[in-house]
């Protein structure tokens, strides 16, 4: 196993690995930059193949966090948090606070929040040990769940998307496929059907399908093959890695725009994608809504109509990232990484001066 020397290191500047024998707990911390304020991202709960996988997910998200926050505006670091285990089996209040003493022990470097297989609820739990927690309900700053804020970026970044792509933002008769309808999917699906989209939706769970096609209409597909839908748009809102250089000639839509984290399998697809005039919405530009939203917690004031504001700016961050690409013939991931870099160095020479 490696940390240092795999690629997703990337000039990490702290990660933990915290155990507790009684209740279970297995998880890391990872803290990638704090240039711009305390490491802020969520914590994850999954059942990993390899504790490696939990190592490089947990890497991976949380040099994520740090171009999101940056390229949202937030005075944010870049943090993560992975739990080893099924939240529906292994979960429960004495490895929740655990872990809410474990990012005490960091003493504010690393705030953490929700994230897949995390609910408020436990949120709530680990606040017991710890006030470097948000997306809470019950604090006087509390902005509760990120998800719907989450979904209202992807569905602003999908009108971007569409503008770009065809002349005109408005999903109305346009054909959206989501994979995943969890918190982020479902609501994004309810978004999109109400702005007239017509939808193809694909979950693990059976029973989520079937509401959509029930609520919406939606059309079902295989959790497997919805990337290759013909639609207008492929919204990747269930895990990461779901574009790969094997499955680009086989995507079915023009664009990719969803709200899953590490949407690319690899960092050479985003050229790949732009060689075969797929237009990509960066995962962490345009699933920036939560974590905005969340912003205003984490800094002791919330105020959901400046959330809102700041939410529906993905639009404009994500057109300046799609012109900027074709002007300067790159990927729109080589973008947003070279945006959030600029932002990074200006503020290291202001921290420094
Ligand atoms: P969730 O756990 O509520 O939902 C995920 C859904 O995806 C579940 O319904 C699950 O059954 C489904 N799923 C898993 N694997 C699948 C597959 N192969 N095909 C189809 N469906 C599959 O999670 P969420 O909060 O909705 O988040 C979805 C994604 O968006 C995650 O990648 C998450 O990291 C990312 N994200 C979420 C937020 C947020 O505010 N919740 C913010 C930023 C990014």
């Amino acid at each position: 196993m490696s940390v240092f020397t795999q690629t997703a290191f990337a000039n990490h500047q702290q990660v933990v690995f915290c155990h507790d024998a009684a209740s279970g707990l297995k998880a890391i911390i990872a803290i990638h930059d704090r240039t711009l304020g305390p490491a802020c991202g969520g914590c994850r709960m999954w059942t990993y193949a390899s504790e490696d996988d939990a190592i490089a997910d947990a890497l991976r998200l949380s040099r994520g966090m740090t171009y999101k926050n940056a390229l949202a505006g937030n005075p944010l670091g870049g943090g993560k948090a992975v739990i080893i285990g099924h939240p529906a089996v292994d979960k429960n209040s004495a490895l929740l606070r655990a872990f809410g003493k474990a990012v005490h022990r960091l003493g504010g470097r690393y705030i953490t929040a929700e994230d897949v297989g995390m609910r408020v609820q436990d949120m709530e739990i680990i606040r017991s040990q710890t006030p470097y927690v948000i997306g809470l309900n019950s604090s006087d700053a509390a902005s509760g769940n990120p998800a719907p804020w989450t979904a209202r970026g992807v569905a602003v970044g999908i009108r971007a998307a569409l503008l770009y792509r065809f002349g005109n933002p408005s999903p109305r008769g346009r054909t959206i496929a989501i994979q995943g309808l969890g918190q982020v999917g479902a609501a994004l699906a309810n978004d999109m059907h109400l702005q007239g989209a017509r939808l193809i939706v694909a979950d693990l769970d059976p029973r989520r399908v079937f509401d959509a096609v029930e609520r919406y209409g939606a059309e079902a597909d295989d959790p497997t093959t919805i990337h290759q839908a013909r639609a207008d748009v492929f919204a990747p809102c269930a895990l990461g890695g779901v574009i790969s250089s094997e499955r680009l000639p086989v995507l079915g839509a023009p664009i990719i725009a969803g709200s899953a984290n590490n949407q690319l399998a690899d960092e050479h697809v985003g050229d790949l994608l732009a060689k075969h005039g797929i237009l990509y919405a960066p995962d962490y530009v345009i699933n920036a809504g939560g974590v905005i939203n969340a912003a205003g917690e984490a800094l002791g004031a919330y105020d959901s109509s400046v959330v809102m504001e700041r939410v529906d700016k993905i639009g404009t961050t994500l057109e300046a990232i799609f012109r900027r690409a074709v002007r300067e013939k790159r990927s729109t991931d080589a973008i947003a990484e070279a945006m959030a870099e600029d932002i990074l160095a200006r503020a290291r020479l202001e921290n420094a001066a």
